[in-house]
């Protein structure tokens, strides 16, 4: 299966340098249509974003985060309903540590953002701490607790992205991440029926470059991966979509246009 890319832009890219971004894309249109790209803007830039890519339907628009609450007295937050989009990312580890978010608050987020749109990424994973007291899947089953017994016909993507390798350059062996995800999909096998795990996904993020896209893409049971800072520079970005076009070309028989 070809992979899915989401990128992640957190806060390193405001309105003008995002529709910047989204311009440069359309000069290399073959490329980028020719990918399961999902992207993040902030908040801010999410309606331009949105409505510069309508000719590339392809090309998925969400949120980085939504407030527990679905509308109503929160200054300054955003609820899920607050903007149409495509997907909504849930429980990222920057919004657990910086914003104290905790599995009641990520349980809320999730049911607000899986009951509005189309997919919800919830991103699980353990600090070096963690991973060092051998804590790892203690630490996923914790986070994976939070889980609906039922997806009524959404799309859950659980994108496994260790604490450590985050923003770090440090990307973890293929078994290491192999194993974890292994684990991961036995624990959904585990919730859902065969039919609703049709619509779950498996991803990978932590330090993902073009130097390490196409290795990673090898691990059996990945279907995309969650990408932040090499995502939010255009050359970067382009690189790993380039890298991709020719891995598929050769493992997925893709035709390879340049
Ligand atoms: C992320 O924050 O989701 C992420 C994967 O970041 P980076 O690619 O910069 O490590």
């Amino acid at each position: 299966m070809n992979k899915i890319f989401a990128a992640n832009w957190k806060m390193y890219l405001n309105e003008e340098e995002s529709l910047d971004f989204v311009s440069k894309m359309f000069l290399n249109k073959s490329l980028f249509l020719s990918k399961e790209i999902m992207i993040f803007p902030s908040h801010t830039a999410i309606s331009s974003v949105k409505n510069a890519l309508k000719n590339m339907s392809n090309v998925k628009v969400g949120m980085q985060d939504c407030d527990i609450e679905m509308g109503g007295a929160v200054t300054g937050s955003n609820s899920i309903s607050s903007i149409s989009v495509d997907s909504c990312i849930i429980g990222h580890s920057e919004r657990r540590i910086i914003f104290k978010e905790d599995e009641k608050i990520i349980k809320q987020k999730l049911e607000n953002s899986l009951k509005t749109v189309e997919s919800t990424i919830l991103c699980v994973g353990e600090t070096l701490n963690e991973k060092k007291q051998n804590e790892t899947f203690n630490v996923i089953d914790k986070q994976l607790s939070i889980l609906p017994r039922s997806l009524n016909e959404k799309k859950l993507i659980i994108a496994y992205e260790p604490v450590w390798a985050i923003g770090t350059g440090l990307v973890p062996s293929s078994d290491y991440i192999g194993e974890v995800l292994s684990y991961i999909n036995n624990a959904i096998k585990s919730l859902y029926s065969n039919q609703m795990l049709n619509e779950v996904n498996l991803f990978y993020g932590g330090s993902v470059d073009e130097n390490s896209v196409e290795s990673l893409s090898a691990i059996p049971l990945l279907d995309g991966f969650l990408i932040g800072s090499a995502s939010a520079d255009f050359k970067k970005f382009e690189n790993i979509l380039k890298k991709m076009r020719w891995y598929d070309s050769i493992f997925n028989n893709d035709t390879y246009n340049n």
